[in-house]
């Protein structure tokens, strides 16, 4: 395996219809050779490629408030025969597609979430560059979350639930029980990840929501569908008392929803590549503390 690395981002190509592929990553300076993974035509008009697209997420899997904020966000080339796929639009992820040739992009988070009226510097920067380089970007976003094969299935794949069944847009699945804690480090270790997690409980069914998927109405909802643990992303403060009823395992909303945008990659129908941009987070964590606070003397008043 040969390994090239030229930025911060990891990118894998599935090259039709060359044997191998290349892993460009930053990190390493090498490229890995990846097996093809997806097989296509050399070009698809793009109105095709979004019939293909809405035939993976149907937009009418869409929560209410993803209306007009999904699809074709910007339209640029009629002819694409080259895809990237990612978890969200940023000028890294444009400036990684543009290095590779995509005529589109396809992302699960839009990155124009409010109507806009303005353009920030950050926006504007980042949509030139696909203006640029000739771009097109479409969302898939609580569609691809609810679709058959999309963010919620490939998570409990991931983590090898079986007997599977759709809840809302989540997924809950039977898993090999285990306490909290074995859940929670096969969870770290199977999406690559750090987690926090709170409850202690064996756990023989396990609920999915990839995202941001901590609210009260989807831990009620784990809780009255037999869920032992709910596997998530970014743990709030205020539903941590649920977890005398039902383990929260908070993996990141990156890491829950981030693999099912490479295994798109991996289904479109021209060549595609998928483009890793891990958000650059550091965790400390504080061992043997007391739980004590050494507070600083007041002044005299
Ligand atoms: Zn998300």
């Amino acid at each position: 395996m040969s390994i090239l690395h030229i930025s911060t981002t990891t990118i894998y190509m599935f090259r039709i219809p060359y044997a191998n592929t290349l892993k460009l990553d930053v990190k390493n300076r090498k490229v890995l050779c990846l097996p093809v993974l997806n097989k296509g035509t050399d070009t698809m008009k793009l109105p095709h490629i979004i019939k293909f697209l809405e035939n993976i997420a149907p937009p009418e899997l869409a929560d209410e408030s993803d209306i007009g904020r999904i699809g074709l966000i910007l339209d640029r080339k009629n002819e694409v025969n080259h895809i990237a796929t990612s978890l969200d639009v940023t000028e890294h992820v444009l400036l990684e597609a543009a290095q590779s040739g995509a005529d589109l992009l396809v992302a699960h988070h839009t990155p124009i979430y409010e109507p806009v009226n303005r353009l920030s510097k950050t926006l504007a920067d980042t949509l030139k560059i696909a203006l640029d380089n000739e771009i097109s970007i479409y969302v898939m976003h609580t569609n691809y979350d609810r679709a058959q094969g999309g963010i919620n299935d490939v998570l409990a794949g991931l983590l090898g639930l079986h007997h599977t069944r759709t809840i809302d847009m989540g997924r809950i699945g039977d898993n090999d029980p285990t306490n909290t804690e074995g859940l929670a480090r096969l969870t770290a270790q199977r999406l690559d990840t750090h987690v926090q997690y709170a409850g202690d409980h064996m756990v023989e069914s396990v609920m999915v929501l990839g995202g941001s998927g901590f609210r009260r109405e989807y831990i009620e909802m784990a809780i009255d569908a037999g869920a032992d643990a709910l596997v998530s992303g970014e743990l709030r403060h205020d539903v941590i008392p649920y977890s005398k009823d039902i383990s929260l395992i908070d993996a990141t909303h990156y890491a829950t929803e981030n693999p099912a945008m490479r295994t798109l990659a991996g289904r479109l129908p021209v060549e595609s590549v998928f483009i890793d941009s891990k958000p650059q987070v550091r965790v400390i964590v504080q061992q043997n503390s007391s739980g004590s606070h050494d507070l600083p003397d007041l002044p005299d008043s």
